[in-house]
């Protein structure tokens, strides 16, 4: 049993809000999700508000409850404005209000005498914090000078600027059992929800504002991630690239996990240079990985083995981490084309036009070619285009030529189209001649160009079909297992229709508070 207890009191909520009323109601929702709540005292606009709201904590009684008072002055990277007499004043009405921890910051507790708190009547139990928003520092060097103050933990918060240095802050909390390492930012991220597993005392997620970089919501880390019940057995995979832009992963591998009882976790990985990430795999146990935008080629210099197939089309989605650490890559968008495509035609012997010459243009020529289609290729650069058609024996065709010729599909592969471009078509009504058209984009899920087909009777099938298949491919190779489907696909699309659902709630927002700009100018 840990410093917090055992499983999902490890994960702390953070209530922070600038009234009491709302913090109650922040308080209320964190305890329905954990027993271990951050009430941000500093976040409160005035004095008579944090009165407000211990008073009404103190009336509450909430007995299976731990709370943990904070009010951190700016000083020391909070929001209060106070002396540091009425930081220790609010931290003992706290205490009067049923607080049994309170968190200190290093800035605070050097500046009392004998460098200590225990004389106040400050919560039983001090969290002693220590924040760097701009870097890892030397991590031994403040854990030795933390000794000294008498405390019953220490928090680490530091920005990790890279991998490696969210590594350098698991290792302190494996070899510490009153630690609670948090490693900030992007970079941060999959440590952050493996810390817990490693022996950080706690893991913090704010109930709903972030109060620190690259923060993951309360509910993510309890039910996408399960940060309480991950441990050392547990199988970890990711995907490396951009985890904004591929925030549609985790949902669908998790999903599988969660519902198959595989013991496995999908996390984000924000990977800047590969080098970085390549030497954390072992740290981090990880199993397998996707592979997207910029690394796709650049990983190929870095596996062992790869299935002859992705060395040919000079891209690799999938790594498998073999047991002797060796890496093994394959490319499922070339299973997630065919399999998103064959649903409307039957691609043996088929005509397929592909406009587009990049990165995704190569799996889709490569797939469909192998398949049995004629494959061929119109894309803005004649050379690229050139190119492409002569690796899989296909033609090229002219953007004029579209307006005559007949395909049996027409697939885009540019990024032409996609969000936050909805409105615009890589095609125009005249150039679509054929059967069935596809788009690779599944940001909007009904692009423009699937719109425009629609309306002139033509099949369409859109990227997310895609994403699915290729995704769904990536899990059963990691797994050796059949992926569960049904809920995957229903955890992708809901979560893209609440994405749009969102975007055109904002942009009524915005048109609704532009009109009303309008009216009163
Ligand atoms: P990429 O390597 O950058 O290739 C983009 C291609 O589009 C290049 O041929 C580029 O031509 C062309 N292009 C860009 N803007 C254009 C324009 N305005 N007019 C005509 N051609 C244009 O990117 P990628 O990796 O292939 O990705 C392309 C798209 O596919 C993205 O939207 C991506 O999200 C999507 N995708 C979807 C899936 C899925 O699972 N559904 C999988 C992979 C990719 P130049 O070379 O001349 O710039």
């Amino acid at each position: 049993m840990g410093l917090f207890g055992s499983g999902l009191r490890r994960i702390c909520a953070v209530v922070a809000a600038s009234t009491a009323a709302e913090m109650s109601k922040l308080v209320r929702s964190a305890l329905r999700r954990t027993r271990t709540v951050e009430l941000r005292l500093d976040w409160l606009d005035t004095d008579a508000e944090r009165a407000k709201c211990l008073s009404w904590l103190e009336k509450a009684q909430f007995r299976k409850a731990t709370f943990l008072a904070t009010c951190r002055r700016r000083e020391g990277g909070g929001e209060f404005a106070g002396s540091l007499e009425r930081e220790i004043y609010w931290l003992i009405q706290a205490r009067a209000a049923g607080c049994q921890w309170c968190d200190l910051e290093v800035e605070t507790i050097r500046k009392l005498s004998g460098q200590s708190v225990r004389k106040y009547s400050v919560p039983p139990r001090v969290l002693l914090s220590v924040h760097n928003f701009k870097r890892t520092p030397d991590l031994a060097r403040i854990l030795k000078s933390a000794a000294h103050s008498g405390v019953d933990a220490v928090k680490i918060a530091a920005q990790s600027r890279s991998i490696h240095d969210s590594v350098r802050l698991l290792r302190l909390a494996r070899s510490s059992n009153n630690l609670v390492a948090v490693p900030m930012g992007e970079a941060g991220l999959p440590a952050r929800i493996l810390a817990l597993r490693e022996g950080s005392a706690l893991a913090y997620a704010p109930v709903a504002e972030a109060t620190a970089p690259g923060q993951i919501s309360l509910d993510a880390m309890k039910h996408l991630y399960r940060a309480h019940a991950l441990t050392r057995r547990t199988r970890v995979y990711g995907v490396i690239g951009d985890p904004v832009v591929h925030s549609l992963s985790p949902l669908l591998h998790n999903t599988g996990f969660v519902t198959r009882g595989v013991d496995a976790v999908y996390l984000p990985f924000l990977v800047r240079q590969l080098g970085d990430f390549l030497s954390a795999v072992p740290e981090f146990g990880v199993r397998g990985f996707s592979v997207t935008i910029p690394h796709k080629q650049a990983i190929l210099k870095h596996v062992s083995e790869c299935e002859p197939l992705a060395s040919e089309i000079g891209a690799v989605n999938t790594v498998v981490v073999r047991s002797d650490g060796s890496l093994y890559g394959s490319n499922t968008d070339y299973v997630g084309v065919l399999r998103a495509l064959e649903k409307k035609l039957r691609i043996r012997g088929s005509r397929a036009l592909i406009f587009g010459a990049g990165g995704a243009a190569r799996a889709v020529a490569f797939a469909l070619s192998r398949a049995g289609a004629i494959v061929a290729i119109c894309a803005r650069r004649d050379k690229a285009a050139k190119e492409l058609a002569r690796a899989v024996g296909g033609e090229v065709v002219p953007r004029r030529a579209l307006r005559t010729e007949f395909f049996d599909a027409i697939l885009n592969t540019t990024p032409v189209g996609m969000h936050p471009h909805d409105g615009i078509s890589p095609l125009a009504p005249g150039e679509l001649h054929c059967r069935v058209v596809m788009d690779l984009i599944y940001r909007p899920q009904r692009t423009q160009l699937l719109k425009l087909a629609a309306k002139k009777g033509i099949a369409t099938v859109s990227g997310v079909e895609m994403f699915l298949a290729q995704g769904i491919a990536q899990w059963e190779i990691w797994t050796q297992e059949r992926a569960p489907e049904a809920p995957m696909r229903r955890a992708v699309l809901a979560a893209l229709r609440a994405e749009e659902l969102l975007r055109k709630g904002t942009h009524n927002d915005a048109r609704i508070s532009n009109r009303t700009a309008t009216e009163r100018s």
